[in-house]
This record gives structure tokens, C-alpha cells and sequence, in this order.
């Protein structure tokens, strides 16, 4: 029997009956038949299992041996061997009709299994085992997590596997223009001929089902029927042949239909379906009624009667005692007619009933998918409001750090200008105090620094002595230089002083080429001593005028102390600038100090 084959009952429009399932889930099984080895207890468990896998539907006895062995090696497997066990173990007591067991099993695999290919497997195995128990709800709740998780998966096989089980519970829904969207998606995968067959069995039949309008045409059935020749797959033509041949009735071309059916007759005895031998019969009969030959009609539905067990129920056996009942109708055989009625009704109730049950769990996991999606909206509208409130409080904390910059930015600009401010402040100052030619102090600066210092002086009981030093015969040196030359002159003056003066004396330009010095802490004494120093370095050095004369130059220098004077400023003013007048007087290039008055010129 080839197992590759797709049992769908082929010549009504009623897709489901257990057995057509059974065949369903073992089309997407390895059609392998293994030669059987003999099991060698060297032999790995993965090989073990391998092997097991490709006997589970070919060779119950080797398969359940291969079982056995493996349930002795538990120990020896890895936890993902332990899973793959688990699951052949659910397909055995799903094949030997342990029902409640499979699905213990298929459910167990499906939560433990890391192996996505075998979550899967479990899931197609739990689903087809819903199906044939009937239990439509769970199936259907099941293909819903299929379709779901579907988008997610790019691996061809797991595809392949999970769009075929999608497709044959859509099948079971009646909901054939899904099945054409996945069969779209199934064609897309590519893959093998025998895959190109099954996806083209499978649209086929879901386009028989939408009706006339959307049924393929003669041309098509056959390309198809070729396919699946070319692919080895008798089971799947066959089944295709058997749509086709409904085709012919619903068309009224029942003799070509009858025809038809004898031709294919020896393919589907040789693949031996029995299902589809049961179809072969009763779509014969159903042509021999249309066509009005009783006789030939109650044969052939007989036939199909004969290949059902007693007490199934089946779309088959419907349609044969339908046949039956409305033969005997015709020839006015009452009797039997009403006996192959009463068949006849108790077959449709079975499949009424089903189809009840089918449409109602159709609805009702359609509800809770319904459900499911309003709850996702509702969610992800909560989701979309905390994420605005989110990027709200993000932006608010930008816009504060934002404020605080600027501010720092403002507060920096403000120290900046603050600092230049007073900079320049600082600048002015000092330039009011100071004499732009010769940098000593400017008159009324040393005047108010002096008088400062010596009110210290003072209170501290310390000397000090004030100088006042005027250059001599200036008016000649401007004369002969000119005004510029008598300001280098002047420069070099200011320098030569200061060179001779210590940090703490106060050194100030009193007015034209005359010169101030006040020396805190220095007797008389001392004082003349720097005065001296003073006038020794000018006559010392010269200074180089117009790029090329060098001028010495001299200078007069009156001298007042406070130990003769006391620390009032204009007193040792008035002192100072009579000796420096004294030492004019006395022939210049020398010191005089007041109180003393006998100048010291300068040696
Ligand atoms: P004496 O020895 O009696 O002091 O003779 P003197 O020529 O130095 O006379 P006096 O001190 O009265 O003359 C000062 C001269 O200094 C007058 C003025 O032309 C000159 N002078 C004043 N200020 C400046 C200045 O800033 N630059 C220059 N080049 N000359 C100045
Ligand atoms: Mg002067
Ligand atoms: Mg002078």
C-alpha cells in the first residue's frame, strides 16, 4: 500500500472520515521501508531511533522491536533522544488506538521537546489524533497556534509539515478558500515532484469543493494526475481521478463517467485503499442511478457496502444507501427501499451530527480567536499610550536639561563679561596710576599711596625717607635730542632709579623730568645711601639717543626723613624739595639732606 497517499474521500464533497485521516497523517511520513537489519545491541540509540522513525509506518512488528530495545537503553539516551522516544512512543499507541495515551504523550513532547522540528511533529500527530477522536475543538484551537506561529518559521520542512496539517484541518472546517491561501504557501516552499503533487492534490480538491465555478479544468486534473504518476505517488492520482470522475456526474456526463471509472479501476485496486476502492464503487453507482440503470447502481453501491466494516459510518456508505433506497424507489421495491432508507438516515445523522460538531467548534474557537484579537488591540492600544507617555516624560526631561543648560550657558556669559568687566577695570585703574612713559607711579597716585604709607609708618613707629630727584639741565638735553630723545632719556632715568630700589619703595613721576622716592623702614642714612647709589648709576651709565649719540645724564636729589620731620606727606614735600633746591644750588649731580643740608655730591 503506498502510504504517500492522500485518502480524502475523493468522490463526494465531504473531506473527512477517520480512515481517510489515518492515511493523511501517514502521507507526511518517510515512505521508507527499511531492509531489517538486524538490531545489534552495539547499535547507537540515535541510530536506534533513526531507524524507528523510518519503519513507524511501514513495519509495526520491527518498529515496536526497535521500541523494546530502546525502552532497555532509557538510561543511555540524551534528554532530546528521551523526547524523540516519547514521541515515536505516542504514534505507536496512537497506531494500536490508545487514545488517551497518544495524547498524553503528544502533549508531553510538545511541552519538554527543545527540537522545534519534533514540537512539531508532536503538534501535526496531536491534531490528526483530535481529528479522528473527533475532538474538532482542541484540533482547531491547535491550528490556530499552527497558523500563528507559522510567519515565524523559515525552515522548509517544518513548513512543509506545518502548512499540510494546516491545510487538512481547514479541510475539516469546510473553510476551502483558506486552504487555497495555504496551498498558495505550500507551492511557494518548491521542493521535490512528490511535494509539486501534494500541493497540487491539495488545491485541487479544496477548488472541486469551492464548486463548479471554481473547479479545475479537464486539463488541469490531468496535468495533476500526471504529477503525481511522475512522482510515484498512485494513492494521490487516484484520488484526483475519483474527484474528476464526480466532476463528469455533476456535469449529467455519467457514461463518460462510468468509462472513466473502469479505466482507473486496476490503479486503485493495485494501490489498495481501501477507501478508495469503497469510492471507485459508489461514485459507479451513483452514475449507473443518474443514468437510470437500477440494476448496475445497486451492484456497485453493494460492492462499496462490502469494503465498510459492519456498524461504520462513513459519507460512503451514506451515498451507497442513498443509491439504494432511490433504486429500489424506481423499480418500486418498497420494502427495500424503505429498509435501505432507514440505513440511509442513520448514515446521515452520524455525519450530521459530526458536521454539527465540526461547525460548532469551528465557532467557537473562531470566538476566542475573535476574543484573542480584541484583548491583542486592547493591549497594544494600553502598549501604544505607555510608550507616548513614555517618549512624553522623555521629552519633558530633555526640555529640563535643555533649561539648565541654557541657564548654565547664561550664567557663564555673565561671569565672562563680569570677569572682563572688572578686568578692564583693572586696566583703567592701572593706567590712571601709572605714567604712561616711564611706568613709575603718576603725581597723585604717589601722593595718596605715600601719605597711606607713612600714616602706617607712623602708627608703627618706623622711619622713612622721602627723595625728590630732578634731573639736570633737561631743557639742553631736548634741545639737542629733541622732544622723543628727551623721553628715552627719561626712560632710561625711571629704570636706572628703580634698578636701586627695593619691592616696598614707592617710586612716582612728580611732574616733568623730576621724580619722587619714598623708602619705608630707611633712616636718613640709609636713604642717602640709595640716593647716592642713584646718582653713581646714572653717571654711570648713558643712554644711546636717535640711534646713535650716548647721553649720561645727572640728576640733583633732595632728601627729608621722618625721624627730623615727622610722617606728615606735605612736610617731608616742602623738606625734600628744598634740598634737591639746595643741591642745585650746590652744583648739581649731588644729594642734600634737609635738616642737615650740607650736600653730598655725588663721589
Ligand atoms: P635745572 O638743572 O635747573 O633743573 O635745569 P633744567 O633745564 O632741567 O630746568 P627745568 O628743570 O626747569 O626744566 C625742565 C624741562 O624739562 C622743561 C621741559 O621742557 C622739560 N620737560 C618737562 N616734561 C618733559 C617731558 O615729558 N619730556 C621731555 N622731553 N621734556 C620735558
Ligand atoms: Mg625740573
Ligand atoms: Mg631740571
Amino acid at each position: 500500500m503506498d502510504p504517500t497517499a492522500v485518502a480524502i474521500h475523493p468522490a463526494v464533497r465531504n473531506p473527512f472520515s477517520p480512515s481517510a485521516l489515518l492515511a493523511w497523517a501517514l502521507c507526511f511520513l518517510p515512505a521508507v521501508s527499511v531492509a531489517s537489519a538486524s538490531i545489534s545491541p552495539a547499535t547507537p540509540p540515535g541510530k536506534l531511533i533513526a531507524q524507528a522513525g523510518q519503519v513507524m509506518s511501514s513495519d509495526k512488528t520491527r518498529f515496536q522491536q526497535l521500541l523494546r530495545q530502546l525502552h532497555r537503553e532509557e538510561h543511555a539516551l540524551t534528554p532530546e533522544q528521551r523526547q524523540q522516544l516519547a514521541y515515536l512512543d505516542a504514534w505507536e499507541a496512537d497506531m494500536s488506538g490508545h487514545g488517551p495515551r497518544a495524547i498524553r504523550l503528544y502533549k508531553s513532547v510538545i511541552e519538554h521537546a527543545r527540537n522545534p522540528v519534533l514540537v512539531t511533529k508532536a503538534r501535526a500527530g496531536l491534531i490528526y489524533r483530535d481529528l479522528r477522536s473527533r475532538n474538532y475543538l482542541e484540533a482547531y484551537a491547535m491550528n490556530n497556534l499552527l497558523m500563528a506561529e507559522l510567519p515565524k518559521v523559515t525552515d522548509a520542512t517544518i513548513r512543509r509539515r506545518i502548512l499540510n496539517t494546516i491545510i487538512r484541518v481547514l479541510f475539516s472546517e469546510n473553510q476551502f478558500r483558506q486552504v487555497l491561501h495555504y496551498v498558495h504557501k505550500l507551492s511557494a516552499l518548491g521542493g521535490s515532484i512528490k511535494d509539486r503533487c501534494t500541493a497540487d492534490l491539495l488545491g485541487t480538491q479544496a477548488r472541486f469543493r469551492l464548486g463548479s465555478t471554481m473547479a479545475a479544468t479537464a486539463t488541469e486534473y490531468r496535468n495533476t494526475v500526471n504529477t503525481c504518476l511522475q512522482a510515484g505517488m498512485l494513492g494521490h492520482a487516484n484520488t484526483i481521478r475519483l474527484d474528476r470522475a464526480s466532476m463528469m456526474i455533476d456535469e449529467g456526463k455519467n457514461l463518460q463517467a462510468v468509462r472513466f471509472l473502469q479505466t482507473i479501476a486496476p490503479d486503485i485496486h493495485k494501490a489498495g485503499f481501501r477507501i478508495h476502492i469503497a469510492s471507485l464503487h459508489v461514485t459507479t453507482a451513483l452514475a449507473y442511478l443518474k443514468q437510470g440503470d437500477f440494476a448496475q447502481a445497486r451492484t456497485a453501491a453493494h460492492k462499496a457496502i462490502a469494503i465498510n466494516s459492519p456498524g461504520s459510518h462513513n459519507y460512503t456508505l451514506q451515498l451507497a444507501y442513498q443509491v439504494l433506497y432511490q433504486a429500489a424507489e424506481h423499480t418500486g421495491d418498497t420494502r427495500a427501499a424503505l429498509r435501505d432508507y432507514i440505513q440511509y438516515v442513520d448514515q446521515e445523522n452520524a455525519a450530521s451530527d459530526d458536521a454539527r460538531a465540526q461547525s460548532l467548534a469551528y465557532q467557537v474557537v473562531k470566538q476566542q480567536v475573535l476574543e484573542n484579537q480584541l484583548r491583542y488591540a486592547s493591549l497594544s492600544k494600553d502598549h501604544r499610550i505607555l510608550q507616548l507617555r513614555q517618549q512624553l516624560d522623555r521629552k519633558k526631561a530633555e526640555t529640563s536639561r535643555l533649561y539648565v543648560l541654557l541657564l548654565f550657558i547664561v550664567l557663564a556669559i555673565l561671569g565672562i563679561w563680569a570677569y572682563r568687566t572688572k578686568h578692564l577695570q583693572l586696566r583703567f585703574r592701572h593706567l590712571a596710576r601709572k605714567d604712561s612713559l616711564t611706568g613709575a607711579m603718576n603725581r597723585s597716585y604717589f601722593l595718596e599711596q605715600a601719605g597711606r604709607i607713612l600714616d602706617r609708618l607712623h602708627k608703627s613707629g618706623s622711619p622713612a625717607s622721602f627723595l625728590i630727584l630732578d634731573l639736570d639741565h633737561f631743557k639742553g638735553i631736548n634741545d639737542r635730542f629733541g622732544h622723543l630723545g628727551g623721553d628715552v632719556v627719561l626712560s632710561h632715568v625711571a629704570a636706572a632709579c628703580r634698578n636701586e630700589l627695593r619691592e616696598s619703595d614707592l617710586f612716582g613721576r612728580l611732574g616733568g623730568e623730576e621724580f619722587g622716592i619714598l623708602m619705608p623702614g630707611c633712616p636718613a642714612d640709609a636713604g642717602a645711601d640709595v640716593g647716592k647709589r642713584i646718582l653713581n648709576a646714572l653717571a654711570r651709565t648713558s643712554v644711546q639717543v636717535n640711534d646713535a649719540m650716548d647721553v649720561t645724564v645727572t640728576a640733583s636729589i633732595g632728601l627729608a626723613c621722618t625721624e627730623d620731620f615727622g610722617h606728615d606727606l606735605h612736610a617731608l614735600l616742602i623738606q625734600a624739595d628744598a634740598a634737591q633746591y639746595q643741591a642745585k644750588r650746590s652744583g648739581r649731580n649731588r644729594l642734600v639732606t634737609s635738616g642737615v643740608l650740607a650736600p653730598v655730591a655725588a663721589s
